[in-house]
């Protein structure tokens, strides 16, 4: 198996592709062809429990690792971090509605599933292309990214995290999350400034001459956890195969039957994993994407222009906020039939202009697979308010996204065929969204507080990881300045 960008062609391997991270032409790395999983497997993948279909679907793309490798790293990820060893059960909430629940791991949203793996997949990686060199992660977060990239990484051999987020642009219990880290090779701090001022930061820094000269004087090395690494999607991948051998082993879905797939989609990375496992065989039908007010990918869909120039909406589901669906460009890729020129052509416009329009093929190719919709902040509630009634089942505003999308598609559609929709975050990680949509009664000031009450009402628990932080010890009490940042990881990699 090997990798290319989408902005020109190479040849390389998985683990260059991980280590790497994107492409020095500032382009993607894709797999240029798909594995399929042949019915021999399948048969065999239904018998198997998560790790071992972990194993089986990584090794068709990870074809560098050896099986013992691949081993150490699945079981790393997978043992003992998510709750009762279940990484992503399927729980049938209705008649053919079916949720993925993505996070009973560590932080309690979806990117542990990624952020979980990704740390064995680069250690080995950059043992195979750099022996002996440190590789030194940098984040910029608005939240739930760094949380999980430092569970992650932490006290992983031979890595080093830094995280930055910006001071006042998180939820305090993302803060809480992040500052009460353990583990002695993560480095935290708040900035003064928003998201863009840290993550134009961490770009600056990432394309310093001097700051990596000063790392490869060490053996030290950068590189990122963000979800534009190919070794962030092909874990991804895993949990919808998984969910397709999960119906199949229970009789919701005969062979040879199709089903559907519902992301709430930001980055466009969880989709693009559900867009891959269809290229390696799993029979879906339509992809449905949901999104919040934040509705450029919906608009896409149903246009062909992809258009930033619009305004920008804070949400109740803020891990969708965003206007460049970075992932976007691999789909592109596949869809003009692996040829770069036409992807760094858009990407040139989307540059420039801020929007690009596909030729009448891809948009006709695009809209065989896709539909999109989107839904406001009242309806986010109403969604969860309603799932709440009618099925007694508690989802968090992410996934809520998802569900009145897959509705929307219901009413339009005469589709019986089942559904698997991605929940990808507790609902007590936004709890103060979930419980006034629950709980008519006055809303408690204090956070956990508000996670007592929403246990109370929905007789659900409070996943333990967040019930934890609230005796936590302050780690990373640091408040820095922009100007600080370079200072503040000198000083860190000094220690
Ligand atoms: C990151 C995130 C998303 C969006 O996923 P993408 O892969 O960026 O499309 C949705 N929901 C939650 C809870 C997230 O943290």
């Amino acid at each position: 198996m090997k990798f290319t960008s989408t902005r020109s062609i190479l040849s390389i391997e998985s683990s260059t592709a991980i280590t790497k991270g994107i492409a020095d032409d500032g382009g993607l790395f894709v797999p240029t062809s798909f594995p399929k999983l042949d019915a021999d497997l399948v048969g065999k993948l239904i018998h198997m429990d998560y790790q071992a279909r972990a194993k089986a679907v990584l090794s068709l793309f990870l074809t560098d690792f050896t099986p013992d490798e691949l081993d150490y790293c699945v079981k790393g990820a997978y043992t003992g971090t998510f709750e009762n060893d279940v990484p992503a059960p399927l729980v049938e909430v209705a008649p053919r509605m079916n949720l993925l629940e993505l996070w009973h791991g560590p932080t309690c949203a979806f990117k542990d599933m990624a952020l979980q793996l990704l740390p064995y997949l680069l250690t080995v990686s950059a043992a195979k292309t750099a022996p002996g060199r440190t590789m030194i992660i940098l984040v910029a977060t608005s939240g739930d990214t760094g949380k999980a990239a430092l569970d992650g990484f932490a006290d992983v051999e031979n890595t080093r995290i830094i995280v930055f987020y910006p001071q006042d642009g998180v939820s305090s219990m993302q803060k809480r999350q992040m500052t009460t880290q353990r583990g002695a090779n993560v480095a935290v701090a708040g900035i003064e400034g928003n998201f863009d001022d840290a993550q134009t930061g961490v770009k600056s820094i990432f394309a310093d001459p001097a700051m990596k000269e000063y790392l490869a004087s060490r053996n030290m090395e950068f590189s990122s956890a963000n979800s534009i690494n190919f070794g962030r999607l092909v874990p991804q991948i895993v949990y919808y195969v998984s969910a397709w051998c999960d119906l199949l082993k229970s009789g919701r879905l005969a062979p040879g039957e199709t089903f559907n797939i519902t992301v709430p989609t930001g980055n466009f990375g969880n989709i693009l994993a559900a867009v891959y496992a269809k290229y390696m065989g799993v029979p879906v039908n339509k992809f449905i994407c949901a999104s919040n007010r934040n509705n450029i990918l919906t608009d896409f869909i149903r246009t062909g222009t992809y258009d930033r120039n619009r305004p920008f909406f804070t949400t109740s589901s803020p891990s969708m906020d965003i206007l460049i669906s970075s992932n976007l460009e691999r789909l592109l890729f596949h869809l003009y039939g692996n040829n770069p020129a036409p992807i760094r052509d858009l990407m040139a416009q989307l540059k420039a202009n801020g929007k690009y329009t596909v030729s009448p093929d891809v948009l006709a190719a695009l809209q065989s697979d896709f539909v999109g919709y989107c839904c406001d902040d009242q309806a986010t509630a109403d969604t969860i308010s309603a799932l709440f009634r009618e099925h007694h089942y508690l989802c968090d505003t992410h996934t809520a996204v998802a569900v009145n999308a897959y509705r929307q598609y219901l009413a339009e559609n005469a589709d019986n065929r089942p559904c698997v929709i991605a929940s990808t975050a507790s609902p007590y990680k936004f709890a103060a969204s979930v419980l006034p949509a629950v709980f008519d009664g006055a809303l408690p000031a204090n956070e956990f507080e508000m996670l007592d009450k929403l246990s109370e009402v929905s007789a659900t628990k409070i996943p333990a990881p967040l019930a934890a932080l609230k005796n936590a010890e302050i780690l990373h009490p640091a408040a820095i300045e922009r100007t600080a940042m370079r200072d503040f990881i000198r000083d860190f990699l000094n220690k």
